[in-house]
């Protein structure tokens, strides 16, 4: 999978097997053997998470992960060890995405997915296992509604390529960026991402900042006539809350970006810029107050 995708994919909070939303549904992530058991608390993966259902659709189907024997995993290129089981791993949240240096390509970044809270897995050993989980959870499969906007994004994500054969992803991660993606940590680093990250003027980070700082700016957007930026910023502006990576990029977006007149951005988000601990606050001015008396007096 391109890592424009993978940008995009992070941005919208969205499957990398069928492109929907995630809801309060775990995200997978597929390991082998015992892999999991020595990646710490949060995994670190290079894939985008995928849904319960399209993980076990994926083990049957795709050879990768349906037949250890067919093709070894990245993780296991270096090992003298060949994989027997395959092991989908779920996880409650998707804690970070970032940019980091590729361990198979040197020099080459690539982006990266920190997992947290691991719930459940499905340990494999064969196609015919798979099948079977994957029925079962076929059967509890509860359909995901979309709204307009969420609609709009999915359907240009599915689209087929259009006639120069180019990934949808790399249509719409340039809107990624206006949105928040241009603050995902080391972005510029990942090669596929070279002409957001050298646009002319910095045309990129540049709208990402502004919108950082008036996001009523993007309603003009809407009827851009580029289709993944009109739908980039009517999904932004419908959002009740935005996906928690999303706003992470956006938080750190608001300490790096200053206005002409040197002032940074507010952004809104209880849940992940702690609230201002206003008694904690008081006690420490008292403190510092005391200490210059304390000072003024020894004079
Ligand atoms: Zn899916």
């Amino acid at each position: 999978m391109s890592e424009q995708r993978k940008l995009v994919l992070a941005t919208y909070d969205l499957c990398g097997v069928c492109a929907m939303p995630f809801r309060d549904e775990l995200r997978w992530q597929v390991t082998f053997d015992d892999q999991l058991q020595h990646m710490g608390e949060t995994p670190t993966f290079n894939e985008a998470p995928v849904h319960e259902v399209c993980a076990l659709y994926a083990a049957q189907v795709c050879p990768f992960v349906s037949s250890p024997h067919a093709r070894l995993g990245d993780a296991q290129r270096k090992g003298q060890r060949r994989a027997e089981t395959l092991v989908l791993a779920g996880f409650d949240s998707t804690a970070a995405v970032y940019g980091h240096d590729s361990e198979l390509q040197v020099g080459k970044s690539i982006l990266m997915f920190d997992m947290a809270g691991l719930r459940r897995t499905h340990r494999l050993t064969g196609a015919d296992d798979a099948r079977q989980v994957y029925e079962a959870a076929l059967r509890d499969e509860v359909p995901i509604q979309l709204d307009d906007a969420e609609r709009r994004i999915v359907d240009l994500l599915c689209a087929p390529t259009p006639e120069e054969g180019e990934d949808s992803g790399a249509v719409m991660a340039g809107a990624t960026w206006f949105i928040g993606a241009a603050f995902c940590p080391q972005i510029c680093q990942v090669q596929a991402m070279k002409k957001f990250a050298e646009a002319k003027d910095d045309l990129y980070l540049q709208l990402a900042a502004n919108f950082l700082f008036e996001p009523d700016m993007m309603a003009k957007w809407e009827d851009a006539s580029d289709a993944s930026t009109a739908a980039a910023v009517s999904w932004f502006r419908t959002r009740e809350s935005l996906p928690g990576v999303l706003q992470q990029w956006r938080v750190a977006g608001a300490r790096r970006v200053r206005d002409s007149r040197g002032r940074r951005p507010r952004i809104s988000d209880a849940a992940i810029v702690p609230q201002r601990d206003e008694a904690a606050i008081r006690r420490r001015q008292e403190a510092e107050s005391a200490l210059r008396k304390g000072r003024r007096k020894k004079r």
